[in-house]
């Protein structure tokens, strides 16, 4: 799958590339990430990308010029066959919120060309004329649309098969339809004693069963307590049993 990024700040995703259990899906190839300067894409000796907005106010628009070279130059290096382009993302406030249910149609699908707004954002021509979907990170600003690229990109990769190093990993992961699309349980690591406190007893069990009752038990309360809406969604999919509601019920006092 090939993500194409359109940023006046490819430096930003250097590191971010080069970390982490991800690395390894950038590396081989398996997600591949284009970076893209709109300022190379710009005219005239300054390559001017960005010019006052109409009406006046503060800040700076981005200019749809730039961009539209940009996103030509993205379309034919693709190499995309008439009508199977790959859609364009602005992320941007407008969006939609971005979720585990819109990152696994990203994991499974051709890709994307993401596109960062800076300043005070994007001419609108540009938007009505090439921008397939916006996305947001949520209800507050960022001066850019790079973090939002990354949070997409990062999520999308650990999906891949082979990126986690246990391929289970993701599976037993907060909002996995899949198995629950609960949050996900606790986790405990050595030493068994820190700072006067112990850990689960049955974590220390070494009975396999039992440590998968209190793993389960503890999705269902963290979920039940933090956000009873995904408790809802788990019901209304089935995915509640008998002994999960027994549980729930037993533990209402303490919700
Ligand atoms: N004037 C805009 C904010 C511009 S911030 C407004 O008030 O809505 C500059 C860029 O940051 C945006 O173009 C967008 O690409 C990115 N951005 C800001 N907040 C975001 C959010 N919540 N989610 C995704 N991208 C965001």
């Amino acid at each position: 799958m090939r993500f194409d990024v359109i940023t006046l700040f490819p430096e930003l995703f250097a590191p971010f590339l080069a970390c982490g259990v991800t690395r390894r899906a950038y590396a081989s190839g398996q997600v591949q990430v284009h970076l893209w300067n709109p300022r190379d894409h710009a005219e005239g000796n300054y390559r001017r990308v960005d010019d006052r907005p109409f009406g006046g106010g503060p800040g700076m628009v981005m200019m749809a010029e730039p961009l539209a070279r940009c996103l030509a130059a993205i379309r034919a290096d693709r190499a995309e066959a008439e009508g199977a382009q790959a859609p364009l993302v602005l992320f941007s406030p407008v969006g939609r919120r971005l979720d585990h249910a819109a990152v696994q149609g990203w994991s499974a699908g051709v890709g994307a060309v993401l596109l960062c707004g800076r300043y005070e954002g994007v001419d609108q021509r540009f938007i009505d004329a090439h921008v397939d979907v916006q996305v947001s990170l949520g209800d507050f600003v960022l001066s850019g649309g790079e973090i939002a690229a990354m949070a997409l990109l990062d999520a999308v990769a650990r999906l891949q098969p082979g990126v986690l190093h246990d391929d289970d990993s993701h599976q037993l992961d907060s909002f996995n339809p899949a198995l629950d699309g609960l949050l996900d349980c606790p986790h405990y690591t050595r030493p068994e004693q820190w700072q006067g406190l112990g850990v689960p007893a049955p974590l220390l069990s070494g009975h396999h069963a039992q440590i998968e009752r209190w793993r389960r038990d503890q999705r269902l309360l963290v979920t039940a307590r933090h956000r009873p809406d995904l408790l809802e969604a788990a019901r209304a999919r089935g995915q509640i049993t008998r002994a999960d509601e027994e549980l729930l019920a037993r533990s209402r006092a303490l919700l």
